[in-house]
């Protein structure tokens, strides 16, 4: 399922003295099972950008193509032409939903049953399904999270850890079965191990189910390990769109929009400064060891 945004600019409070280009005129392809980690400062357009990829944003121009559904078909049009592609955009929009869900930042705020289980189960319940496979899919998308059924469906969601919350507002929207799973800033506010297994789980599921993931981060680190594409925005534009290896080899851009590099890119950098030639694309700690053996190897012989 794909993701084509063409020209989309998005301005807020448009024509008023607090007028925001929050995104300008950005062009991006997102295909089926990519794992992309979406990175850039606060205020670069992160959060604009992907509520647009579901519809909950209305562009102010531009055109979104979600699965070949254009869920902005007419909207540039005058208002009175534009009802002609209401209704079909409604249908469309409630269709683009179902397939891309969006955790959004924070998403433990939004928990509000009584335990786990109805909370999980709110979504498939709203699509009309029967009991047994309500349940069927809230114990798949804990499973999922790797949260064991038994042992939480019954407990308050309130009385869960942080890591613990979040797992079941992800497994909220897993729930819903999306073949797109976009999340806002997934670890903020986690402990490093909290962090570190959503971020593993995230993975899992991109790997096994073919899910196609976006994640917005602004850990530049952490979206090295795991993503198969870095999408680098400064101030309402896409700067830098590639492979974490290629992202990272332009330290001066990355510098200059306030993002920090990898300390290891620096470690590599003075190692070559040094008369070391080590292959300037390296990302991870394991990485440098095995490149700086090599070295050291050869040079022993
Ligand atoms: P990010 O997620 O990268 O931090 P956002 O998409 O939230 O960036 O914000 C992009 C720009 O749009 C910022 O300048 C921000 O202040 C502005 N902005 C975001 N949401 C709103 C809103 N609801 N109303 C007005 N301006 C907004
Ligand atoms: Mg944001």
């Amino acid at each position: 399922m794909s993701i084509i945004i063409k020209a989309l600019t998005h301005i807020y409070d448009k024509g008023t003295p607090n007028e925001t280009v929050a995104l300008d005129h950005i062009d991006l392809e997102i295909a089926s099972g990519e794992f992309v980690g979406l990175i850039g400062h606060t205020g670069s357009g992160k959060s604009t950008l992907i509520q647009q990829m579901n519809g909950l944003l209305k562009p102010t121009a531009g055109d979104i193509i979600v699965n070949n559904l254009e869920i902005t078909k007419g909207l540039e049009l005058p208002k009175k032409q534009r009802k002609k592609y209401a209704a079909e955009r409604k249908k469309q929009l409630i269709e683009v939903r179902k397939k891309v869900g969006l955790v959004f930042q924070y998403p433990e705020y939004q928990l509000f049953e009584e335990t786990v289980e109805k909370d999980i189960a709110f979504g498939p319940q709203n699509l009309g399904l029967v009991e047994s496979h309500v349940k069927q899919r809230v114990m798949d998308a804990m499973a999922l999270v790797g949260m064991d059924y038994e042992t939480y469906k019954d407990k308050s969601p309130f009385e869960l850890s942080g890591g613990q919350k979040r797992r079941v507002a992800i497994a909220g929207v897993l729930a819903m079965k999306p073949d797109v799973l976009i999340l806002d800033e997934p670890t903020a506010g986690l402990d490093p191990q909290g962090r570190d297994e959503i971020l593993g789980q995230l993975k899992t599921l991109h790997d096994q189910e073919q899910l196609t993931v976006i994640i917005v981060s602004h850990s530049m680190e952490d979206m090295a390990k795991i993503a198969n594409r870095l999408i680098v925005m400064n101030q309402g534009k896409v700067v830098l769109d590639g492979t974490p290896k290629d992202v990272f080899k332009e330290i001066e851009t990355l510098e200059a929009i306030g993002l920090a590099v990898p300390q290891i890119s620096y470690l590599i950098r003075a190692l070559n400064e040094k008369g070391f030639a080590l292959p300037d694309d390296i990302i991870t700690v394991q990485g440098a060891i095995d490149a700086i053996q090599n070295v050291l190897e050869k040079r022993a012989k």
